[in-house]
């Protein structure tokens, strides 16, 4: 049987002059694929109908953390519905929760095959603490058997909504999310001291510690080795700079990433839309931070 979309392929010749769906397929303003040869996933170089049609025959399943400790969890519901509207809609989707306060998760109706689970953990004193705990928690939630409900992951900040479609065209092995800010401005951690050190001139892209994904297999081992760096650094008496983004950052500039995602895929409300952007399609909300963090 034919796959929708798969007309436009001539040997390997990319025929340009019949688009199957609107969208010429292919971006000559981007960098479509890193030097290991990784997809950067852009708005306009794939064909959603095709690949999911694909995953589809696989009957995948897809989980989803998302952490609101504290005052964190005004943001739940924005989150979870914007989610439903366009978060791998049609697949099988289980959002895992994990609050210290499960009472205020709010009632977000959710479609057919799409179910929610929440996660008690114990609050902190400080934000930096909460961010970094993620690792543990997300570590040992695939560990306890996730194997049976899933078979990728992504770990997403809670203070986001969803605009447009995040579907099958992110998955891969490990899958890291570029950070939107510009290059300048990386913020790697630079002492040699910390396990998170990139040395300068070092380091591919500077990758969102609020968006990262992958096989559970692959995400296992990217949060087991962050926390294990992290409480190593610790007892050292050193923070990375930006605690497990540091370490996260690290870890994909030794083990390269086999899928990126375009800065599409978190962007930042208070950052007016960047030309090559077509479409946000996850992006932080503006937030008051003293408003919402333990500490500042
Ligand atoms: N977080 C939380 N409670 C806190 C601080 C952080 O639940 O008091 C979680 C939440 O999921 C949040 C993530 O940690 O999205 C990262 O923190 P934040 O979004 O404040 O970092 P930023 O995106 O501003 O760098
Ligand atoms: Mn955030």
């Amino acid at each position: 049987s034919q796959l929708p979309g798969d007309s436009m392929w001539f040997g390997l010749t990319l025929v340009s002059s019949a688009p199957t769906s609107g969208s010429k397929r292919g971006r000559t303003d981007v960098v479509m694929v890193t030097p290991w040869l990784a997809p950067v996933v852009w708005e306009g170089t794939f064909n959603p109908n095709l690949l999911d049609s694909i995953y589809k025959l696989k009957n995948i399943r897809i989980a989803a953390t998302v952490f609101a400790v504290g005052k964190y969890t005004i943001f739940l519901k924005n989150f979870l519905e914007t989610a439903e509207q366009h978060f791998f809609v049609g697949f099988q989707v289980h959002v895992y929760v994990f609050t210290d306060r499960p009472l205020d998760v709010p009632q977000v109706k959710m479609s057919a095959g799409r179910q929610l689970t929440v996660r008690s953990v114990p609050n902190s004193q400080r934000w930096q603490e909460i961010s970094a705990r993620r690792m543990e928690l997300i570590q040992k939630l695939i560990e306890d058997n996730l194997h049976s409900y899933a078979d990728y992951i992504f770990c997403l900040d809670v203070d986001s909504q969803f605009h447009g479609r995040w579907g099958t065209e992110s998955l891969g092995g490990l899958v890291g999310v570029i950070h939107p800010d510009d290059r300048s401005r990386f913020p790697y951690e630079r002492r040699p001291e910390s396990r998170a050190y990139v040395a300068p001139g070092e380091g591919d892209f500077y990758y969102c510690g609020g968006a990262f994904g992958g096989t559970l297999e692959e995400v296992h081992l990217l949060t087991k080795t962050c926390h294990t760096n992290f409480i190593d650094d610790a007892k050292e008496g050193i923070e990375a700079a930006w605690q497990e983004e540091s370490h996260l950052n690290r870890y994909m500039w030794i083990n390269k990433p086999s899928k990126v995602l375009s800065p599409e895929y978190l962007w930042q409300d208070f950052k007016p839309r960047n030309p090559e952007v077509h479409l946000v399609r996850f992006s932080g909300v503006i937030k008051n931070y003293a408003a919402i963090r333990p500490n500042v």
